[in-house]
């Protein structure tokens, strides 16, 4: 599989270049030539297949010769070392938890395979590479927990001061090692946005190898459509159609889920579900793309007001706006509403959302048609990485993981430095 740049449809790059680039050269994000062609069997077999095996089977035709098989695999079973259950929260609607990796949120899935794949390459290159992630809360952590300790790969990770969760701090602060931690006095755009210039900066391209790890680099998006599969593969017998909400924010896993459709995946239709941070859902409505500053929500991960896979989606459709509705309905909830899904389905139900997935809770519960249909929404984080929102949601005290008591208990340690990126540059220009 070869791959292209969003803005230039005609170069084409290897999976390996687009994912040690992250970005490509014009500034745009690269995209697959074509869809694998996956055959019958694979989706007749889907519901006696593991995770693992889908993982596999999926990706070696993006991965093509750039890893060989047995690599792949070994890739695969480490990315895939923890339960992704399918479980039930009422009828009809069905929570796909992917927050039972190590960081407790689903960002492990892209984070862990892309570590993985870019820890092949630069052992074939022997040269040190510096990944500069933004994180709006759990990015951060994910990459960085994928990367920890590994040789010849330095991470530098970008948080909006003040606007993450103490658990969330605590997490991107705290590893130490190879992972370094600035805290930029601005929103999660401002991060962002540095770490473009960065990309785009010679004095800095000149000077050290930079990658992207955010749901930009093509190796983050890709796993994101393996568990999709492994959803529908979860729901024995089901006759009916199956629609998916998507919690979003930088449209990295609605994407993902775009991709798997176009692989042949049966899915009727997908919910981008969305925070105040309405973007995608106005474009959705009205047909007009327009950024806009982020603004704060208690489902923070989701604050972000230029979604950077939205040229993605786009690419997918052919910027056809009556194409893309007929495959994607928009939802979008105010904090007061999150809280009161959270409260009413641990009421009703016994089942305690985090606050990205209560959203993607609230979209289903839109659109999904239950004498035909059945719905699933990501369950995108654990509820106790919001544990005070959670509590005082639902009006109960609830349980925190282990890997999340010990990370309270660290030592902070980060840098502050301003959203100019002059200081930025000068901060890289140091190392
Ligand atoms: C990052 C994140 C999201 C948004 O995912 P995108 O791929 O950026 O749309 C939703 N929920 C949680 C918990 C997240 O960490």
């Amino acid at each position: 599989m070869k791959y292209f740049s969003t803005n230039n449809k005609e170069l084409r790059y290897t999976f390996k270049e687009a994912v040690i680039q992250g970005l490509a050269p014009d500034e745009g994000l690269f995209f697959p030539v074509g869809t694998p062609e996956l055959d019958q069997k694979f989706f007749q077999d889907l519901s006696g297949k593991e995770i693992v095996e889908i993982g596999f089977e999926v990706a070696k035709h993006f991965v093509g010769d750039d890893i060989s098989e047995s690599q792949l695999r070994k890739i695969c079973e480490e990315v895939f070392n923890f339960p992704i259950p399918l479980v039930k929260v009422e009828n009809g609607i069905y929570a796909l938890e992917l927050f039972h990796g190590p960081t407790c949120a689903f960002k492990d899935v892209g984070a862990r395979f892309m570590s993985r794949c870019l820890s092949v390459f630069t052992k074939q290159n022997k040269k040190e590479v510096t990944i500069l992630v933004a994180t709006s809360g759990d990015t951060g952590s994910a990459v960085a927990n994928g990367f920890l300790g590994v040789e010849g790969v330095n991470v530098i990770i970008l948080y909006p001061k003040g606007k993450v969760s103490q658990i969330q701090e605590q997490q991107l602060t705290t590893m130490g090692q190879n992972i370094t931690a600035l805290e930029v006095e601005g929103t999660f755009d401002d991060c962002q946005t540095l770490v473009k210039r960065a990309f785009a900066d010679e004095d800095l391209n000149k000077k050290m190898n930079l990658t992207s790890a955010n749901s930009i680099n093509i190796a983050r998006l890709l796993p994101q459509s393996f568990y999709y599969f492994y959803a529908l593969g979860q729901l024995q017998n089901n006759k009916k159609e199956v629609i998916v909400s998507v919690p979003s924010g930088n449209y990295g896993n609605l994407t993902g889920g775009l991709l798997a459709k176009q692989m042949g995946l049966p899915i009727k239709n997908f919910i981008a579900s969305a925070n105040r941070n309405k973007i995608v859902p106005d474009y959705l409505e009205n047909g007009k793309y327009e950024p806009k500053p982020s603004v704060q929500t208690i489902s923070n991960a989701m604050d972000v007001g230029a979604p950077s896979n939205f040229a993605r989606m786009m690419e997918i459709y052919h910027e056809n706006h009556a194409d893309i509705i007929k495959d994607i309905k928009g939802a979008w909830y105010n904090d007061e509403e999150t809280k009161e899904a959270m409260k009413k389905v641990f009421e009703q139900e016994s089942y305690i959302l985090d606050p990205h997935g209560a959203i993607g809770y609230l979209g289903l519960k839109k659109y999904l048609d239950k004498e035909k249909q059945v719905g699933i929404f990501l369950e995108t984080a654990h509820p106790a990485k919001f544990k005070d929102t959670v509590e005082q949601a639902i009006g109960e005290g609830i349980e925190v993981p282990k890997y999340l008591q010990d990370c309270l208990k660290k030592k902070k340690n980060s840098i502050v430095i301003g959203k100019y990126f002059d200081d930025f540059k000068s901060y890289l220009l140091k190392q």
